[in-house]
């Protein structure tokens, strides 16, 4: 019972936001910083420089309040402390969790989303080891990516994937290779070969991989009793979103937030439809889910329309 009071303590989403520092670029044009943060006070403050009709400049204020703001101090472990580490432990009881960063190209997404992985399975291998030791419990990894609209696995060379469901609202991912791990050094491999391996057309690797969502799942299991001869059934599920950065990302952004708004509000029909990300997501949001949303954000003037744009949606979402 003191489990399942804990595991309900943890916010069913959260909607943390993170400000990166002024990179050496914009240092040095002499770049204004214009997002002041109380960390405390989890508020956070654009100043907008504006015109007015006789081409005078004014101030214009936006302040919005969230569930946690990190200043560009924060390190990469804080972030972690911040999101993901309060989710793993509820993912052994049942939970099935997502993380996705979103926010204009160069804002960080990729500096955040990449450690997170590592760092809770870090943690979940040690868990089993200590926590629920010998209570059968197995860690399994897939990763797969999502490009125009079709499935493709990246630990198993891109092979095409189709998606299933079977009913009682499990998704199922025909073919789907999953690797059981026992170390954090083997789930490192996974990783790299992983995003190695995502599309990389002809007009260059960071155009393409702009197009494409990659999922990282790592997925707890167990069987009935706990043994190893039985087979395995899902328990748990945490899966980390490297949205796409194109216009593939307002279509998909636009249906998680519809999910995302329809689950808290417990809406019976949640629109699933929306978007091939939401489909597949499908069973990590019904049910016992957490969803973790980071919005990356610049602090430079220059990015102050993309950035107020990244805070609105961050906003209706929470
Ligand atoms: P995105 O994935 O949103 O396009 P990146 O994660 O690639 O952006 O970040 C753009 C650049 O800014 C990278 O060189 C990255 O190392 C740097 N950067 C991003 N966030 C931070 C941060 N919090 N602290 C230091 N450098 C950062
Ligand atoms: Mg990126």
């Amino acid at each position: 019972a003191q489990e399942k009071e804990k595991a309900s303590n943890v916010a069913k989403i959260k909607v943390v936001v993170r400000k990166r520092p002024l990179n050496k670029k914009e240092l040095t044009k002499n770049e204004e910083d214009i997002i002041t943060i109380e960390s405390r006070l989890n508020s956070l403050t654009v100043h907008e420089t504006k015109l007015k009709v006789d081409l005078t400049e004014y101030m214009e204020k936006h302040e919005f309040v969230f569930d946690a703001v990190l200043n560009e101090e924060v390190s990469n472990d804080e972030v972690y402390h911040e999101t993901v580490e309060p989710i793993v432990p509820i993912i052994f009881q049942r939970t099935k969790a997502t993380c996705f960063a979103y926010g204009q190209t160069g804002s960080g997404k990729t500096y955040t989303m990449k450690p997170l992985p590592l760092k809770a399975s870090r943690d979940i291998l040690r868990l089993m080891l200590h926590t629920y030791r010998n209570q059968g419990f197995q860690l399994f990894v897939s990763f797969f990516e999502i490009y125009g609209g079709k499935l493709f696995d990246l630990l198993n060379d891109r092979k095409k994937l189709c998606m299933r469901e079977d009913g009682k609202q499990q998704v199922c991912i025909v073919g789907l290779q999953e690797f059981r791990v026992f170390d954090v050094e083997t789930i490192k491999d996974l990783i790299e070969r992983g995003s190695a391996t995502r599309s990389t057309g002809t007009t260059g690797a960071n155009e393409e991989s702009s197009r494409s969502h990659a999922i990282l799942q790592l997925v707890i299991k167990r069987s009935a009793d706990g043994s190893e001869s039985k087979p395995a059934r899902v328990v748990g599920k945490l899966s980390f979103i490297d949205l796409a950065g194109s216009a593939e990302i307002n279509k998909s952004l636009l249906a998680l937030k519809e999910c995302i708004r329809a689950l808290d509000n417990d809406q019976g029909h949640i629109p699933f439809r929306g978007s091939k990300l939401t489909e597949v997501l499908r069973d990590s949001f019904v049910g016992n889910s957490r969803t973790v949303m980071i919005s990356c954000i610049s602090p430079n003037a220059g990015s102050c329309e993309h950035t107020l744009n990244t805070l609105r949606y961050a906003d209706r979402v929470k």
